[in-house]
């Protein structure tokens, strides 16, 4: 019989009782409105305005959004969408952009009298959302052994405390160092190399949870791992395919690209399992005689997948290019790029043949005739671009997602020519920057031998642990420290009740953190609060003022300078706290000058210089004005595979069988969220308004299952003989295909398990999790009541 996963956990009767991993249940059912037909507009340019003056005053808001993505401004810590090379318009960012920064900056604070009066059980009550909404931290507190509230605590006292844990595990492996994609190439090459030196390459990252399948498949097929294109190439593409992504939400600028693409003709493919207003129409926010009008098409056609039918469809579609080579001999193909530049044709066709038509056009979901209707834009396009997000990376056949886009791509020779290419839309500001710095639990004997040179020491050799075996790690107790440099991690992180398990093992978590959010609220038996700078503050340190530099999506390189005043005098920046906590564990042991580091930070830049490649002349060449693009040697036609080619891969469809009564799920974010931080209980675009707690499922699906829309339900997921389940879903009834479910994370985070993740990448395959639905197990339904 399955056990569920509050059975095999071991009760804490102080920490598990009383704090919740969860958000509370919603008192009320959402309003349900119509859903939108494009994005932008008006609403988006007032949304922006309310949330900007609302959270930091007229005057200030104003200031603080004319820098926003400017050159020399401020890098929005949101999406990691690039600027424009040229010319920058001054209302350079998104209302997503204008939340995040409003978020940062508000003048909300969370003081020690906060904290004395609220316990730690008492706000592991609260939402998400109220938790964000107390404002900026602006201390550091501890939470000591068997206390339930967090209390005031000097920088010293803190550091002391952390070293002495690290100090004493018997052996570093025994702790895990996390990083968000917020902290910035300074903060997190000083990061690495503290934790380098610590002795150990614990460093998982969000990448691990999103884009990590996109870096493994395109490093594997193609010998590179990042995107391949620049802004440039949107003007010159003649089609763009934008694939399990949903930029009117999550990178809202590129609908402006899509729209300048568009307006000169560019055909625009959009493939997904629930349209989406921003790639169906956009009315640009910024050009407010377009307001009243129903906005620009974006998408000249819409597929609408099956969840996890991607392969199947990409199967599909290279099935069309090469009977059209068939019919058209020579005409097709792009032989010469195949030849030249690739290996593994022969077998990729070969394994092509033997897939069955039937078998595509019912696991993708899409028929024969628009297969051959985006098959057709294809063709007809000289150059294409691809962009996909989560909605690819999220599955256990991830990888073969990417490479299936490659290999589709490779024939018509997509890549390494203007205008075409591979676009891995990343979500979260730096994460691409972060990795490029060195923080990955996999690095390259290169990395470690650069470091080894420049501040001689022995770097450790073995693999550390990502995200979820890092998770399991704690779980098991084998890890006991802690330390989270950004981010959530317990509401970004899959398997809510077993995460939280893991880390109430620890003997010290630690959060570096700008506010508070559900992570501080589940910890080890002591756990610290590290609040720090903002990217909108003012970076003071013994050399004056500082700034940081970011790598964006399309590998630009660029300064972010904070113009505000720190939300408290005793906020840290990132880079201090790494440098102050490295001499409080080394002592005189370190061979860095710790000091001279964080006092001047183009000292950090020399430092990266020496040791990550393309970096020459870091501190001149970042300081022109909109920075420098690190190089890209699939654009040069270079594959740096071990045989210099790129590589034609053989993927299996993956079919994933469902039980009657069984759907396939997706998690996803509402408008009103950035990654794990929900700004608002509104998802205005799906039109819904005040809740978050619902499934988005398909009107016949709901009829057969005997429920109705409204209903109030419970989602259970089975595997590996484990039942979760989350409670308390109010259905919906959307636009999806059958059998196929959508939800929003994290409060759907439960069901996904630590061990169901993608093979090769180990990212959680939080987008195709078997979930059954039952009527919720409560008296509390007023639908049914009614
Ligand atoms: S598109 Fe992304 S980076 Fe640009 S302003 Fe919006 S959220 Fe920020």
């Amino acid at each position: 019989m399955a056990s569920t996963t509050e059975e095999i956990l071991e009760p804490n009767p102080l920490k598990d009782d009383l704090v919740q991993a969860q958000p509370p249940d919603e008192p009320a059912p959402p309003e349900i409105s119509k859903v939108s037909k494009a994005a932008g507009g008006a609403r988006s340019a007032w949304t922006a305005a309310r949330f900007a003056f609302g959270e930091m005053g007229v005057v200030r808001g104003t200031r603080t959004l004319l820098q926003l993505n400017q050159k020399q401004g401020v890098d929005c810590p949101g999406c990691a969408w690039p600027e424009p090379d040229g010319e920058r318009s001054h209302f350079e960012f998104c209302e997503e952009g204008a939340k995040h920064v409003a978020d940062e900056a508000t003048r909300k604070r969370v003081t020690s009298e906060f904290f004395a009066k609220w316990s730690v059980a008492d706000l592991s009550r609260q939402t998400d959302l109220w938790l964000n909404q107390q404002g900026r931290l602006t201390q550091p507190v501890l939470l000591r052994e068997g206390s339930n509230h967090y209390e005031p605590i000097g920088w010293d006292e803190a550091f002391r405390l952390i070293a002495g844990e690290l100090n004493s595990l018997s052996s570093p492996d025994e702790a895990i160092f996390y990083t968000s994609g917020r902290t910035s190439n300074e903060a997190a090459f000083l990061y690495q190399l503290f934790v380098r030196q610590f002795g150990t390459n614990n460093l998982p990252d969000c990448s691990n949870m999103c884009h990590e399948s996109s870096g493994t498949g395109m490093k594997e097929a193609l010998g590179f791992g990042k995107g391949t294109v620049r802004l440039e190439d949107f003007e010159l593409c003649d089609a763009i395919f934008i694939v399990g992504q949903n930029p009117g939400t999550n990178h809202p600028r590129m609908l402006t690209t899509l729209l300048e693409a568009k307006r000169r003709g560019c055909k625009i493919v959009h493939i997904n399992p629930l349209p989406e207003a921003g790639s169906t129409r956009f009315k640009h926010p910024q050009e407010f005689w377009t307001w009243l009008g129903a906005g620009t098409q974006l998408a000249d056609l819409f597929l609408q997948v099956r969840i996890n039918g991607d392969v199947a469809l990409l199967k599909g579609l290279m099935k069309e290019v090469l009977d059209a080579e068939e019919r058209r001999p020579g005409e097709v193909l792009v032989r010469a790029f195949i030849e030249q530049y690739t290996t593994g044709f022969a077998d990729f066709k070969t394994a092509l043949a033997t897939v069955h038509v039937g078998d595509i056009l019912e696991q993708s979901g899409i028929s024969k005739s628009q297969i051959e209707a985006a098959a057709r834009i294809f063709l007809q396009s000289e150059r294409v671009i691809f962009c996909w997000a989560m909605g690819l990376t999220q599955h256990k056949n991830a990888v073969a997602n990417i490479q299936e886009i490659a290999n589709l791509m490779m024939l018509r020779g997509q890549l390494g020519k203007p205008g075409a290419g591979l676009c891995p839309v990343r979500g979260h500001s730096n994460v691409q920057g972060d990795r490029t710095m060195g923080i990955w639990e996999q690095p390259t004997t290169q990395f470690l031998d650069s470091l080894e040179k420049q501040f001689k020491f022995s770097p450790p050799r073995r693999h550390g642990l990502d995200t979820v075996h890092a998770i399991q790690a704690m779980h098991k107790g084998e890890a006991k420290v802690f330390f989270a440099m950004g981010g959530n991690f317990l509401s970004a992180t899959p398997d809510t009740e077993y995460t939280a398990a893991a880390l109430r093992r620890c003997r010290l978590t630690v959060q570096v953190s700008t506010k508070l959010n559900r992570a501080h609220l589940i910890t080890g038996g002591q756990a610290l609060i590290l609040p720090c700078l903002g990217r909108t503050e003012i970076d003071l340190q013994a050399g004056g003022p500082q700034f940081v530099t970011t790598e964006n999506s399309m590998a630009v390189v660029e300064t972010s300078e904070g113009k505000l005043p720190p939300a408290s005098e005793q906020l840290l920046s990132e880079p201090a706290i790494v440098g102050r906590l490295a001499k409080a564990t080394f002592g005189t042991r370190s061979s860095v000058d710790w000091d001279a580091l964080i006092g001047n930070y183009d000292l950090i830049r020399e430092a990266i210089e020496q040791v990550v490649p393309d970096f020459e002349n870091y501190n001149q060449r970042v300081r022109q004005p909109g920075g420098f693009y690190l190089p890209n040697p699939i654009r040069e036609r270079q594959f740096k595979t071990d045989d210099g080619k790129a590589h034609f891969t053989v993927h299996p469809l993956p079919k994933i069988d469902l039980q009657p009564g069984e759907f396939l799920m997706m998690t996803m974010r509402s408008h009103d969220q950035f990654n794990t931080t929900i700004y608002g209980l509104d998802d205005r675009y799906r039109g819904i308004h005040n809740g978050r707690r619902v499934v988005f499922l398909n009107a016949d699906d709901i009829g057969a299952a005997g429920f109705a829309a409204g209903q109030l339900v419970d989602l259970i997921s089975r595997y590996d003989g484990q039942e979760r389940v989350a409670r308390h879903f109010r259905v919906v009834s959307y636009s999806i295909p059958r059998r196929c479910a959508a939800t929003y994370f994290p409060e759907a985070n439960v069901l996904v398990p630590v061990n169901y993740f993608a093979d090769k990448s180990h990212t959680p395959a939080s987008k195709s999790v078997v979930i059954s639905i039952r009527k919720a197990d409560s008296n509390t339904d007023d639908t049914e009541e009614d």
